[in-house]
């Protein structure tokens, strides 16, 4: 998939409604609310810079949270404003509304190359209802919409389908970095392509696993996923978490992910690889299980990938050209059982080809054992990354889809 993007029409001078990711939670701080995590901000730097470079007027829009169509204090846009002046190095206005008179008289004010941050556009009930009257009066006094709000790109809300009906809309760099670098995985990954898929719920990366087992080399599964898959191929687990059993609400459905596991496991016998061995605890005693040579006893858990897996996922990690993670391989919270997520993350390290992470703890754990950029990408947008490799389409994107790309 291709996205057009701000450098692919002209945009100088122009004033922009710039759809930002920032729907990132707040602490206090020293009595100041600040941004729990700027990663997302960093992320958008590029794309503010070059807007910056080529004289644009700034304009940016967000949700932060769920305040539901009220004014809540503590979810205002002011510390995200406060954290992207700091890491651009200069100022960002801040108006305390997203429609009306006084940001109307903001934006006229404006000089070249002003950044204004608008305020929570959840404090409107009619933004979860894509409402096209208010899309209407958030686009009103811009030229063109610039998106980057991957991580919003599956809602129909009116600050992201909404919008995208009334003025001509384009990618900006960090969007078009996440759907290049992403849709290289389904699309053309460099061979050996191996995903690494751990973490505790198999429920919420289900879909994306089918998908990716089609493209990928080899699967391997790590964290409490594995306990899904290992409980199939008929191992007792004692009090190992397992989530065996997901009620799906929406669906209205139940589903039995040791079936699903036995299904897959046949189907793709040859891609996807379980533990071996496990890190196994009962809370006071901390040991190694091997799977095939021993039977877990009734009161321990299964809590980390144990060493001779550790091994074997080594050995094909470091010949994949192209190498997908995500989830930590145990509960990595805790330092008895974070040595297999360690030793993945810096396996991945090591690879010459391409390396791309996903999801929250597994980025905190990338943090814990090195640096982002020793990665090729690290993907910031949670359950949209999944939903993009489920396949799925994410309504915000398609108007911003090069045709026939
Ligand atoms: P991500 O945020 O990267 O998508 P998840 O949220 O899916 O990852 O999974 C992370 C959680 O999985 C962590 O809280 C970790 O403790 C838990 N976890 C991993 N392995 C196990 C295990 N064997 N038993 C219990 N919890 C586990
Ligand atoms: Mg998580």
């Amino acid at each position: 998939m291709k996205l057009r993007t701000l450098k692919d029409v002209d945009i100088k001078g122009k004033t922009i409604l710039y759809r930002a990711p920032y729907d990132i939670g707040v602490e206090e701080k020293d009595g100041v609310l600040v941004v729990k995590d700027d990663l997302r901000i960093r992320g958008t730097l590029p794309t503010l810079r070059y807007l910056v470079e080529q004289k644009c007027k700034i304009v940016i829009l967000t949700y932060v949270k769920r305040p539901d169509g009220q004014v809540v204090e503590k979810l205002r846009t002011t510390p995200h404003a406060n954290k992207l002046a700091e890491l651009l190095g200069q100022p960002v206005l801040k108006v305390d509304d997203c429609i009306g008179e006084e940001v109307e008289k903001k934006i006229s004010a404006m000089k070249e190359g002003e950044i204004l941050m608008l305020e929570n556009v959840r404090f409107y009930k009619e933004e979860n209802e894509d409402d096209d009257e208010f899309a209407k009066k958030l686009c009103k006094g811009k030229d063109v919409i610039v998106f980057d709000g991957f991580p919003q790109a599956m809602r129909i809300h009116s600050s992201t389908t909404g919008i995208e009906r009334h003025l001509p809309a384009v990618a900006g760099l960090y969007l078009e970095e996440e759907v290049s670098m992403l849709s290289n995985l389904l699309e053309n990954p460099v061979r050996p392509f191996t995903v690494i898929i751990g973490g505790a719920k198999i429920s919420d990366k289900v879909d994306a696993v089918n998908n990716l087992l089609k493209m990928a080399d080899k699967v391997l599964v790590g964290g409490a996923v594995a306990n899904v898959f290992l409980k199939a191929q008929g191992r007792s687990l004692g009090q190992s978490f397992i989530e065996d059993v997901f009620v799906d609400s929406k669906r209205r459905e139940k589903r039995d992910w040791v079936e699903y596991a036995k299904e897959i496991l046949e189907k793709y016998k040859e891609k996807i690889v379980c533990p071996k061995d496990a890190v196994i605890s009962n809370g006071a005693e901390v040991r190694n299980l091997n799977f095939s040579s021993e039977k877990m006893p009734d009161d321990f858990s299964a809590l980390d990938i144990g060493p001779e897996t550790v091994k074997y996922f080594e050995e094909i990690i470091k010949s994949s050209g192209t190498v997908f993670l995500a989830g930590p391989m145990g509960k990595f919270e805790d330092e008895k059982f974070a040595k297999g997520s360690e030793e993945i993350i810096l396996a991945m390290k090591q690879v010459k080809g391409q390396t791309i992470v996903a999801g929250g703890d597994s980025i905190d754990m990338v943090q814990r054992y090195g640096s982002l950029k020793d990665f090729s990408h690290i993907s910031l947008a949670g359950g949209a990354t999944l939903d993009f490799l489920a396949g799925k389409e994410l309504p915000a994107l398609l108007p911003l889809i090069e045709k026939g790309k």
